[in-house]
């Protein structure tokens, strides 16, 4: 079987130096917001481009206690893209606000700015642009939007740590951002973890203080916060990730490039594009066709993995129903929801392997040229 992504190969490549790590940590002692985390925390916020970054649990988390932190809560709006992880929305209704939902561009997958500005009423605190799949969104329509309104702009790059805009890193693009940590996320580790990045020294403060039970000195408390940190031994295992980020992000681009020149004159397929103002990391690798569930099977009669992302748009799902959303509302979303598939795509894809998945698919597409 080829793997969508393949954590196993991806982790062997690492496993002495990370190793060494945990052993390092499981010797100092230290094992909760230790050096280590102090360490990622400046390095990232280095590499990125702003003065903080908050290291927290989870991704889930770091757009919760940055909604919180914002004093976003009931009878606020904020508004986000129906097509992308339900964390992106669900962040919002845990801390007692309402998602509002609007289109996406086509051809980005990404937030359309001119749909945001229709959803924006006087109950609106803030936008979540999702960098969906590794592509930055329109970020300064985005800002615009939020200077004419008075909002915040909190940019969900969960899945696009390394990926730039303008020349500037996701994660930088906005008032803050939240990273994710998931195995499977471009910078991943074995387990679960988060990062906040922000050049916002106050609300960094606060977050600081939120992670931590809502306290800044040891047992005196004056906020109620989570229980939302980073792990010692992720962060170790993290450093080692990022130091090699911009390769395997690079060796990413280097297939998606292979796919592009194999697939994008097959009649009845589409590739993504790429803004030219911007780099995309291929969190995911996403073709469109209106001819998905034959693709599907093929892929799986020659054992090749591939996935759909996201079979369900956000205002549709059940737990949205009181929303009063219905299906047709975000014609865009729902169209990439009917006909986007994701194939495999990760560092460390064999050339024999991506091959022969660009093989079946111009099978598939009968090798007909547009
Ligand atoms: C992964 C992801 C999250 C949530 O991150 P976790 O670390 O799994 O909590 C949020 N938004 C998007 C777009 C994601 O892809």
């Amino acid at each position: 079987m080829i793997n969508l992504v393949d954590l196993q190969r991806q982790f062997q490549a690492i496993k002495e130096e990370v190793f060494r790590e945990i052993e390092g940590v499981y010797d100092s002692g230290q094992y909760i917001l230790g050096p280590k985390v102090v360490e990622l925390e400046t390095k990232i916020a280095e590499k990125i481009g702003v003065t903080d970054a908050v290291a927290v649990g989870n991704g889930t988390d770091a757009l919760v206690m940055v909604l919180d932190a914002l004093g976003i809560g009931a009878g606020d709006e904020v508004i986000t893209s129906p097509f992308t992880f339900f964390a992106s929305a669900e962040a919002i209704s845990r801390v007692g606000a309402t998602p509002v939902f609007a289109d996406v561009d086509p051809s980005s997958f990404n937030l359309d700015p001119v749909k945001v500005e229709k959803a924006i009423t006087e109950k609106t605190k803030a936008i979540i642009p999702v960098h969906i799949f590794g592509q930055p969104a329109d970020m300064e329509e985005m800002n615009a939007l939020a200077k004419k309104h008075a909002l915040t702009v909190i940019e969900d790059a969960c899945q696009a740590f390394g990926a730039s805009y303008k020349g500037k890193r996701a994660g930088s693009l906005a008032d803050v951002a939240c990273f994710s940590f998931f195995p499977t996320k471009n910078l991943g580790t074995i387990g679960d973890g988060g990062i906040i990045t922000t050049s916002n020294a106050e609300l960094a403060a606060k977050l600081r203080k939120l992670r931590m039970h809502g306290t800044s000195k040891k047992y005196y408390h004056d906020s109620i916060g989570y229980n939302s940190r980073l792990d010692e031994i992720h962060a170790a295992i993290l450093l080692v990730v990022l130091e090699r980020i911009d390769e395997w992000n690079g060796m990413r681009q280097a297939f998606a490039d292979q796919y592009g020149r194999e697939l994008a004159s097959l009649k009845g397929l589409s590739c993504p594009a790429v803004s030219k103002d911007r780099t995309h990391i291929y969190h995911l690798y996403c073709l469109q066709s209106e001819k998905r569930d034959e693709c599907l099977h093929l892929l799986q009669a020659n054992s090749i993995a591939s996935g759909v992302y996201y079979p369900q748009c956000l205002h549709l799902q059940e737990v949205y129903k009181s929303l009063g959303y219905s299906k047709g509302d975000f014609p865009a979303a729902e169209k990439l929801s009917d006909t986007l598939f994701a194939v495999p795509m990760h560092p460390f894809l064999y050339k024999e392997e991506q091959e022969k998945i660009i093989q079946t698919l111009k099978l598939a597409f009968g090798g007909e040229a547009k």
